[in-house]
């Protein structure tokens, strides 16, 4: 039990600025936020078009080391914009995992298909590379190149892991797998801006990557998302189909598909801009809350989910992993009550009324995984 008043004083002691109650993650502005949006009010240029919507994508690009970036108005509509892009169709099937926000899967179903769910390693928390091509191996058949699900017979176009909390999953093996079976990799890296794996930037091994700034996460436009890809054609089409398919033309309204109206405006920009210049030193403090945090817990004997070997975390939302959903409950309630703010990671997917009859795979690590998991406060502390 007096592990529980340790935990609380080490987090207050950490974020000492904050005196009552201690949020779980606030976003950083200290940089040119400010001006920018001011300068984009003067600009008079707030919505779809302008100047800061075209830098804040070139700076995603840069960073990250992809050839392009779109951006959109949140990062679920990203996924549901690279679903499409890539080919998905009504009636298709696209793998991910049980655990992870409902925008993963929420995605999957804007776009007609269903998810096939595959267990996560415990370890990274995301996408198994081993439950993946068990599952693939066993239950799927290649025709004229393209991969079919065995028992219902539908096509499985794309394959949706999820780098959990800023954590990168076993990224290169699960690009592999998907070659193998001729399936596009896409990834969710909402939760992973500035994370890499084997010094590659998450979001750049599959054929795109998504990217969130909602107001919780790493950095933030306040809304918006982001898809990245170095396939120039593809980045023409994302971008087209977020401008409500428009055919580029001096005053013409002429659409040649379903588009959607879903580019970020360029008042979100300005800030994701000033962000984007911050972004190296939010990680530098992220890093330091985090390490903090695993000499911390090593010392009182709690599980502290580590960075891996190969990879660098962002360290979005800190993890401990308690003995038992009985810990899980406790540690919730205690913290929670004493105004430090934790919460639980996410219920399976697989548990909700919507997703309930989807195809899957045996879950246990995502099971073990959902009772024990718990974020900590992990907003930047200077
Ligand atoms: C935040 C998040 C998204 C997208 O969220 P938006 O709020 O739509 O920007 C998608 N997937 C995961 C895993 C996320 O954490």
């Amino acid at each position: 039990m007096g592990n529980y008043n340790k935990v609380i004083q080490k987090v207050r002691d950490l974020f000492h600025e904050q005196k009552e109650f201690i949020p779980l993650h606030i976003p950083h502005f200290s940089g040119n936020e400010k001006k920018y949006v001011l300068e984009c009010i003067d600009s008079t240029y707030v919505s779809s078009v302008g100047q800061f919507v075209n830098d804040f994508e070139q700076s995603i690009a840069d960073f990250t080391g992809a050839k392009r970036c779109i951006v959109c108005v949140n990062g679920t509509n990203a996924i549901h914009l690279a679903l499409v892009a890539s080919g998905v169709e009504a009636g298709d099937e696209v793998i991910t995992q049980p655990l992870t926000f409902i925008a993963t899967v929420n995605a999957i179903s804007y776009a007609h298909a269903s998810p096939v769910f595959v267990d996560v390693d415990k370890d990274t928390m995301g996408m198994s590379p081993l439950s993946l091509s068990k599952f693939l191996d066993e239950n799927t058949i290649l025709k004229d190149d393209i991969c079919f699900n065995k028992s219902t017979g539908k096509k499985i176009r794309a394959c949706l892991p999820m780098h959990t909390f800023g954590h990168s999953a076993r990224i290169d093996e699960i690009k592999s797998i998907c070659d193998k079976h001729h399936i596009i990799l896409i990834e969710d890296a909402a939760e992973a801006i500035g994370s890499s794996y084997k010094g590659k930037s998450l979001g750049t091994f599959g054929l795109m990557g998504t990217f969130s700034f909602n107001g919780n996460k790493t950095i933030t436009t306040g809304g918006g998302g982001a898809v990245i890809t170095d396939d120039e054609d593809l980045a023409d089409k994302l971008k087209h189909l977020s401008t409500q398919a428009k055919i580029p033309h001096k005053w013409n309204y002429v659409h040649d598909q379903v588009g959607y109206n879903y580019r970020m405006p360029n008042l979100n920009a300005a800030l994701g801009l000033a962000q984007m210049e911050n972004l190296e030193f939010i990680l530098i403090q992220k890093r330091k809350l985090a390490s903090a945090y695993q000499e911390f817990f090593s010392s009182i004997d709690m599980n502290f989910f580590e960075e891996r070997a190969d990879e660098k975390s962002n360290f979005w939302l800190n993890a401990v992993i308690l003995e038992n959903k009985e810990q899980q409950q406790t540690f919730l309630t205690e913290l929670n009550e004493a105004g430090v703010m934790c919460r639980p990671i996410w219920e399976l997917m697989t548990e909700m009324v919507m997703f309930k009859g989807c195809q899957k795979t045996n879950l246990d690590n995502a099971r073990w995984l959902s009772q024990r998991v718990v974020n900590i406060p992990s907003s930047v502390v200077e």
